[in-house]
C-alpha cells in the first residue's frame, strides 16, 4: 500500500474561495459577512473536483491513500480575528471530511486548526476534538507562525503550545508543522516561507527539551525537512557545541520528514542522510509545483519515481517509506485501515 501523508484540497470548488472572499469583505463591513449555510457545494461538485485532479493523478502514479487537509496557503490565520479563523477552519475541515466520506479508500482527513495570532492555542482544541471524534481525522496541521511571515508567536518549544501537544498525545495524532501564506514581502510563500519554517521548527526542537516533556509527541516536517537534511552536519555540529545529545537520540524518535522534494538528487540525499524510519512518502499533489520537469519529462511532484529510483533504498526501505512508517506515526490511520481489513 502506498500512503501519501501530505495532500491538500487545493482544487475545492470555486464557491469556497468566493465564500472566503465574502468573509474577508465582512471584516470591513459586517453586513457582508456570509453565514456558513450560504456556502453550498454539492457532493457531485466535490466528486468532480477530486476525480479529475488528485484521484486521477493518484491512480496514474500508483498511490493508494492520501492524508488530506485543507489548502495550506488558504488557512491564512493572520486574517481577521479568532472568530474568523474558527468559522473558516470549521468550513474547510468539513469539506475535507466530505471528500474522505465520498472516497473513503483514497482519502483520510487531517485538520486545519483555527489559530489566530496572539490567541491562546486552547482556542483550537474544540475543533481538533471535533475533527478527531466526529470526522475520524488522523492528524493536524500546526502553523508555527500564524502571523503569516512575521514570527510573532513563541517557538514550538514554548509552554504556550503545550495544550495542543497534550491533546495530540492523548489522541495519538501527529502534527505536520505547516505554515500558510506569507504576508511578508520578503518571503515567497511556497518558495521561501514554507522551507524557512520547516528549518526553523527543527532548530526550535533541537535547542529545547520539548521531547523530554512529551516523549510521545510526533512532528512531521514537510517539504523534505526544508534545509535540514542538506545541512545535517551543521545541525549535528551545533547540537554538539550546545552540549545537546546526538540528534538521533534528541530528535529522531519524534521528528519525521516527508518526501516532498522535487528532484532525484534531493531524494537521494534524504535517503542517505536521514534514517529510513524517519522518512514518510508524500507528494503534496496538487500543490505549489505543478509543472513538468523538462529534464525528465515527468511532473516535479511525481515523487514516487524518485523513491523508486533512489539507489540507497532497498525494497524493505521502500515499504517503510510508503506504508510502514505512516502506520507507526499515524496510529489512528493504522487503526482505520485495520478496521477495513487492510
Ligand atoms: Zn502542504
Amino acid at each position: 500500500m502506498i500512503i501519501d501523508c501530505h495532500g491538500h484540497y487545493t482544487t475545492a470548488p470555486k464557491a469556497l474561495e468566493a465564500w472566503r472572499n465574502q468573509q474577508i469583505a465582512g471584516l470591513k463591513d459586517p453586513t457582508l459577512t456570509p453565514r456558513v449555510a450560504d456556502l453550498r457545494i454539492s457532493d457531485d461538485e466535490i466528486r468532480a473536483s477530486i476525480e479529475d485532479n488528485q484521484l486521477r493523478l493518484m491512480r496514474a502514479r500508483g498511490s493508494d491513500l492520501t492524508i488530506f487537509s485543507p489548502r495550506a496557503s488558504f488557512m491564512a490565520h493572520h486574517i481577521g480575528d479568532l472568530q474568523t479563523s474558527l468559522t473558516w477552519a470549521a468550513v474547510c475541515n468539513e469539506l475535507c471530511h466530505r471528500v474522505a466520506s465520498l472516497f473513503p479508500d483514497a482519502f483520510i482527513g487531517a485538520a486545519m486548526l483555527p489559530q489566530s495570532p496572539g490567541e491562546p492555542v486552547t482556542t483550537c482544541i474544540p475543533e481538533l476534538e471535533r475533527c478527531v471524534r466526529e470526522y475520524g481525522f488522523v492528524a493536524i496541521n500546526l502553523n508555527p507562525d500564524p502571523s503569516g511571515g512575521h514570527w510573532t508567536s513563541p517557538p514550538l518549544s514554548d509552554r504556550y503550545w503545550y495544550p495542543i501537544y497534550e491533546k495530540m498525545v492523548e489522541y495519538g495524532i501527529p502534527a505536520m508543522v505547516h505554515v500558510s501564506t506569507s504576508c511578508n514581502a520578503c518571503f515567497h510563500t511556497t518558495g521561501a516561507h514554507y522551507l524557512n519554517a520547516d528549518t526553523t521548527a527543527f532548530m526550535q526542537c533541537l535547542t529545547s527539551d520539548l521531547f523530554k516533556d512529551f516523549p510521545e509527541l510526533k512532528f512531521v516536517i514537510p517539504h523534505g525537512g526544508g534545509a535540514v537534511p542538506y545541512h545535517w552536519g551543521r545541525f549535528r555540529g551545533l547540537a554538539q557545541e550546545l552540549k545537546r545529545p546526538p540528534l538521533d537520540e534528541l530528535l529522531l524518535n519524534n521528528i519525521y520528514f516527508d518526501t516532498c522534494v522535487y528532484h532525484q538528487p534531493g531524494i537521494d540525499l534524504l535517503a542517505k542522510v536521514i534514517p529510513v524510519k524517519n522518512v514518510l512518502f508524500a507528494s503534496e499533489m496538487i500543490g505549489a509545483v505543478r509543472g513538468i520537469d523538462p529534464t525528465t519529462g515527468f511532473h516535479y511532484d511525481d515523487t514516487k519515481r524518485y523513491i523508486d529510483a533512489a539507489p540507497e533504498l532497498s525494497d524493505a526501505d521502500r515499504h517503510m517509506i510508503y506504508e510502514g512508517n505512516a502506520r507507526r506515526v499515524y496510529p489512528r490511520l493504522d487503526a482505520a485501515l485495520k478496521a477495513r481489513g487492510k
